[in-house]
């Protein structure tokens, strides 16, 4: 109880402050190497820029982080090309931050300098809203996201509350726990909202960052199950991984599989496959729709192919400290293997071109401190 009075005491303190704002120049804290985006833009344009930035300073319960590792996910490119924008520029995007402790701010405690720690999507939460009060901080009313309204981790130090940020286990290397932040926890949490129960029939559509970690999850959890995975048809990287990862049946976004989808997870930033989910669905099974945005529009719906017979659809909204409390050891455990591909921090700009055009295997890191 008092910990959760000191957790709301600090949320309102922090409430009235900018986090994570960068000293002004020149003052105290040296330097660091960052990717930067000052506006709006296409991808193909390379609109990520190399820029030296003083270090930021760790306010009143916040940590410096000297960032070794920071997954590339597909909202980088949402935020780049404004479907979601970041709250102000020049903004430091990413959010799969892997590191260690290198500065603590006044009155922080619950980590040392040298421990490795993680910084996922959710940056803070008001812990006041009806939402937080539920345990539903990912809808909170005022709640801010690394890397879209806090700098992020395409930089070689970061800084965040003490409360937002997670021990890494042992088992993982720096490069490979990046994508569990983000890809690994928000798979993990469409899992779980899709219901999904041992023996049931999983479709996968899309096999990227998040599908590749969620398939490893649902073997593990739900080992009767089956899971077909479907992808675009020119994705026959994504097709060997998803064999590899002992998919049962493989096809194209458009194909009828050999069995009815008790549920599906739609990872695509398009919208055809949830028409093309909801079609392939069993009566009264559920479509979790895995994206921030869409790109495309969700086509038209039939009621009666599409959502009769007790058809759900359900979005996936962020994620909670508890979904990376919870999925962080079950992912030693299993233990999940992620396929990365790692870029130098200055390479960033090739790597979202890559994701953007479906060509990554696995997930992409970057790797920025040794
Ligand atoms: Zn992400
Ligand atoms: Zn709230």
């Amino acid at each position: 109880m008092r910990e959760y009075r000191d957790y709301l005491a600090r949320a309102a303190g922090m409430a009235h402050r900018q986090p994570n704002v960068l000293p002004p120049k020149g003052k105290e804290g040296g330097t660091m190497k960052a990717m930067v985006l000052d506006k709006i833009s296409s991808v193909e344009a390379r609109p990520l820029k190399l820029v030296e930035l003083p270090r930021p300073i760790p306010g009143r319960g916040q940590i410096l982080v000297r960032v070794s590792a920071c997954g590339v996910c597909h909202t980088e490119l949402d935020e780049i090309e404004g479907r979601v924008s970041p709250s102000r520029f020049p903004m430091i995007l990413g959010h799969e931050i892997v590191g260690k402790v290198d500065g603590l701010g006044s009155g922080a405690g619950k980590f040392r300098r040298g421990d490795r720690v993680g910084i996922a999507w959710i940056n803070w939460a008001c812990g006041r809203c009806s939402f937080c009060l539920k345990g539903e901080e990912n809808l909170c009313d005022t709640s801010k996201w690394t890397g879209k309204d806090v700098h992020g981790g395409y930089a070689q130090y970061t800084i965040v509350s003490e409360d937002f940020a997670y021990p890494i286990p042992e088992r993982f290397s720096d490069v490979k726990a990046a994508p569990l932040l983000c890809a690994g926890v928000i798979g993990y949490r469409a899992l779980r909202l899709s219901g999904m129960e041992d023996g049931e029939v999983l479709g996968l559509y899309g096999f990227g960052a998040s599908a590749h970690i969620a398939i490893q999850v649902a073997k593990y959890k739900y080992s009767r199950s089956k899971v077909f995975v479907f992808t675009r048809p020119h994705q026959t990287e994504h097709q060997d991984l998803a064999r590899r990862l002992r998919a049962d049946w493989i096809g194209a976004t458009s194909d009828t599989p050999p069995e009815k989808l008790d549920c599906a997870i739609d990872f695509t930033p398009v919208g055809e496959p949830v028409r093309e989910a909801l079609r392939n669905l069993q009566k009264g099974g559920r479509v979790v729709i895995n994206a921030i945005r869409k790109m495309t529009p969700v086509p038209e719906l039939d009621y009666t192919d599409h959502l009769w017979y007790e058809k759900e659809v359900k979005s996936v909204a962020n994620v909670t400290r508890r979904d990376a409390q919870e999925f962080l050891p079950l992912a030693a455990e299993i233990p999940i293997v992620p396929e990365t591909q790692e870029f130098k921090l200055e390479d960033a700009n090739e790597a979202l071109v890559l994701l953007k055009q479906g060509r990554m295997r696995g997930a992409g890191v970057l790797k920025i401190t040794e």
